[in-house]
């Protein structure tokens, strides 16, 4: 068995509303503690340059969530590298189990757990994890130097690993399903201008394919959704950026949800169904999905523990 600690303010996840839920509630004096999860720092770790947090034109993801970390544990909050394998929000305190053995109880919980990549579903896909298909290009782009690779998707994420990717790779193609991108129109203008970039509409990749020995990617199946003409593009690496899905598998079976898994909190608050429990950042919101409101939420998520905690 394995020790219980407990908190006041259990803080579960370590992206911009995990630590900025930290700051406050330290600064509340409520000792919280914040566990970090397998991801420290979230999302922001998996990019590079930052523009639009506010206050710096260009940041690097990774060295704003170390700044964040730094920021928290100097406000005093105890910041814990586990991750919460189960949480008990039917009883009074709450109960978390972390993979460490260690127990936590909480008179209040902010759950911080943010969103992770979606993948296409496809057998093929599966196959080649590891072996040339990606979710991050700042973590495998460097492998393509002088090498062909694929994008999927129209958001900001596949815009953006894109052009990431032209640092490395000698030529990539933007796959995407429909003819309009949802990226920033700013991020779209340097996509097009790109010469390496070459953005292949109104395809939808149907087959990754590749070679078992070596294990690789030689290039993917893509299926014309208007035509249903199927063409093969020769590449060596595939990065997934469809988009992503919240982190709720904790609170599944025991929080209101809605849009096929976000939590759902009050209009205005981070209250959710359980009183004493609360959420922010991107495990609540299908809409906006940034930093910036990410750390917003997570303050009004301490605060709104502050407030709930005093009352009892
Ligand atoms: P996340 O950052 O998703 O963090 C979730 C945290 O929860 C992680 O630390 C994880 O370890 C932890 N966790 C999950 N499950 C558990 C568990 N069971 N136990 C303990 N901890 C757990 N936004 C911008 O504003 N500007 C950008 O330039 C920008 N670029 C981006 C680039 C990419 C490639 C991606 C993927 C996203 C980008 N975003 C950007 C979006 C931004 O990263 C997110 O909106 C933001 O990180 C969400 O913050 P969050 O705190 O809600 O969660
Ligand atoms: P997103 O905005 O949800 O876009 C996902 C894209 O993938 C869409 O274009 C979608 O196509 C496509 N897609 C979804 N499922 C698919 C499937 N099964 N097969 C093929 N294509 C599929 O996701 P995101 O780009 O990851 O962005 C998530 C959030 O983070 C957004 O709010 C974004 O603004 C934010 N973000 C911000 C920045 C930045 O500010 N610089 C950078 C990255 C991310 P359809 O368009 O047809 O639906």
């Amino acid at each position: 068995m394995g020790e219980t600690r407990h908190t006041r303010v259990l803080i579960i996840g370590s992206g911009p509303a995990g630590y900025t839920a930290a700051v406050y509630a330290a600064r509340a004096m409520l000792n919280p503690i914040l566990v970090q999860g397998i991801q420290p720092g979230g999302q922001l770790t998996i990019t590079t340059e930052v523009e639009n947090w506010p206050g710096d034109t260009h940041v690097m993801g990774p060295d704003l969530m170390v700044r964040m970390q730094a920021h928290a544990e100097a406000m005093g909050a105890d910041v814990i590298a586990d991750h919460i394998a189960a949480l008990d929000l039917s009883r009074r305190p709450f109960t978390a189990e972390a993979d460490s053995g260690t127990t936590y109880t909480a008179d209040a919980v902010i759950l911080a757990t943010g969103a992770q990549a979606k993948w296409l579903g496809l057998p093929s896909e599966e196959q080649f994890k590891g072996f040339g298909v990606s979710a991050c290009a700042t973590c495998d782009g460097f492998f393509y130097r002088g090498k062909k690779v694929v994008v999927i998707g129209g958001g900001n994420t596949a815009v953006e690993e894109a052009l990431f990717l032209t640092n490395f790779a000698s030529q990539v193609t933007l796959i995407h399903r429909r003819d309009t991108l949802r990226a920033e129109k700013i991020m779209q203008d340097r996509l097009f201008k790109h010469p390496k970039i070459t953005v292949l509409w109104h395809h939808e990749v149907t087959d990754v394919l590749g070679d078992d020995s070596p294990r690789g990617v030689t290039g993917v199946r893509a299926r014309n959704v208007t035509s249903g003409e199927a063409t093969d593009i020769p590449c060596d690496g595939v990065f997934v950026a469809i988009g992503h899905a919240p982190a709720s598998e904790l609170v599944r079976d025991q929080l209101e949800l809605h849009n096929g898994g976000y939590v759902r909190v009050e209009p205005g608050s981070t209250r959710t169904s359980v009183p004493g429990v609360f959420a922010a950042g991107d495990l609540t919101d299908h809409i906006y999905r940034q930093a910036v409101t990410s750390a917003g939420m997570g303050c009004m998520a301490a605060l709104d523990a502050e407030r709930y905690l005093s009352g009892h």
